[in-house]
């Protein structure tokens, strides 16, 4: 019967029979393990446990991931006491589930589309059933709906190999937009993630619980040296919020009001959670030591939540602000930086007074477009700044480092077994 055991009551190394599924320990020499839960620095940890289960049960791989846990005798997790009631107990009870038909090697039970009511074959789907023979199901035919039922999408798969390949750690920007940043800091020798945003591609969706672990599990992996996210200010923006009969929220209510109308009440949620996840992001990455950068227009009030303004304003995070004119801008657009790293404090500019009139941006542009969209963008010479500002950060063991290899592996980056018997001078006999 497996059970669960805290960490505490070990001493290093671990007996065998016992499997670590916590996020790490440096007095047992422990890497972070693949059953780690990428919630647990979310506010409510009872919560992370809820979202931790779903993660689990929609995961394609389900069932091989959990087959090593049905060979061991006791989990062991980072809890201080016996009656622990974390992501363990979790596993425990999805192993049980699952636990009759676990074996390693396991082919994942996928849904039979066509045992679902709404199901029709599509053109080629139909060929494929009349070549087998109609209603035929074995391990083969079985396998041709994989992309309709798991709802992992290739793009994903992508993205994951992307950041693997990269020879040394990533700069990486989650809502890119037009990815400016990006070119600007592969101008400066960065190696670049591939830009993270919905309008690039639709499944880039951070609202995605699964998505975000993707992205979580390679922030874990250390594979990024920055992280740059600048969410949408959505409900945020003082443009809304200074005019009382379109205000959602306000700096005494950051939350949002009660009782909104609706439609706005959708957009406040949707503001919230695109905050919360990018907090999820930047705690990951400061869980393993990377630098992060969170950009926001001085006026959004995205800052004054009680989470993330606790999380920006403390010591060892340091603030610039930059009025984009400073650089060559038509329009002043004051904008904030919070950086776990003082080089930021470099592209900090004050704005140019009198010198010339700026464009308020308010209304219309000359070409109809909202003058807010089209300083959406970040203004190409204070991008190009704010690139170099980051250049010593180049040379430094942070970037240069080798990934830690953890969560599942991606096996044709490691060398072919001819190549590895050369490496170690086997000599074939006969
Ligand atoms: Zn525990």
């Amino acid at each position: 019967m497996l059970k669960v055991h805290p960490l505490q009551i070990f001493c290093p190394p671990l007996p065998i029979g016992c499997v670590y599924v916590g996020s790490g320990s440096v007095s047992f020499g422990l890497k972070p393990s693949v059953w780690l839960n990428p919630f647990a620095y979310s506010e409510e940890y009872a919560l992370s446990l809820g979202s931790y289960r779903s993660f689990a049960r929609i995961r394609p791989d389900l069932r091989s991931w959990l087959a090593p846990l049905g060979k061991a005798s006791v989990v062991v997790c980072d809890c201080n006491s016996r009656s622990c009631g974390c992501h363990a107990r979790v596993l425990l009870k999805l192993v049980q589930e699952n636990g009759t038909q676990i074996e390693v090697c396991a082919v994942p039970e996928l849904g039979d589309d066509r045992d679902c009511p709404e199901f029709e074959p599509g053109e080629a789907e139909c060929d494929m059933v009349g070549a087998l023979g109609s209603r035929s199901s074995n391990e083969t035919t079985r396998g041709i709906n994989v992309q309709k039922s798991v709802g992992y999408p290739s793009s994903w798969s992508l993205v994951i190999s992307d950041v693997r390949a990269a020879p040394q750690r990533i700069f990486w920007e989650v809502f890119a937009g037009c990815a400016i940043l990006i070119t600007m800091f592969l101008e400066r020798n960065w190696c670049c993630g591939p830009p993270m945003d919905v309008e690039i591609d639709p499944t880039f969706k951070l609202l995605n619980p699964a998505f975000l672990c993707v992205l979580l599990g390679l922030i874990f992996e250390g594979r990024v040296a920055l992280l740059h996210v600048a969410p949408p200010c959505s409900s945020f923006p003082w443009a809304v919020n200074r005019w009382w009969r379109y205000a959602m929220l306000s700096r005494a209510c950051p939350e949002g009001f009660w009782n909104p109308p609706v439609h706005r009440a959708e957009k406040v949620r949707l503001g919230n959670a695109l905050a919360e996840f990018s907090l999820k992001l930047f705690r990951a990455q400061e869980k393993v030591h990377g630098w992060w950068q969170w950009e926001q227009p001085l006026d959004c009030l995205m800052f004054v939540l009680r989470d993330i303004h606790a999380f920006v304003y403390r010591v060892g995070v340091y603030l610039s602000e930059a009025y984009v004119s400073a650089f060559g801008a038509p329009w002043a657009k004051p904008t904030l930086i919070f950086a776990n790293c003082e080089a930021i404090l470099d592209v900090a500019r004050a704005s140019l007074n009198g010198t010339r009139t700026l464009i308020y941006l308010v209304g219309n542009a000359p070409c109809g477009r909202k003058w807010t969209a089209v300083a959406g963008p970040y203004w190409l010479e204070f991008a190009r700044e704010w690139a170099k500002v980051w250049d010593s950060a180049l040379s430094s063991e942070q970037v240069l480092a080798i990934p830690q290899v953890a969560g599942l592996q991606c096996f044709d980056t490691f060398p072919s077994l001819e190549s590895r018997l050369v490496q170690q001078g086997f000599q074939p006999s006969g």
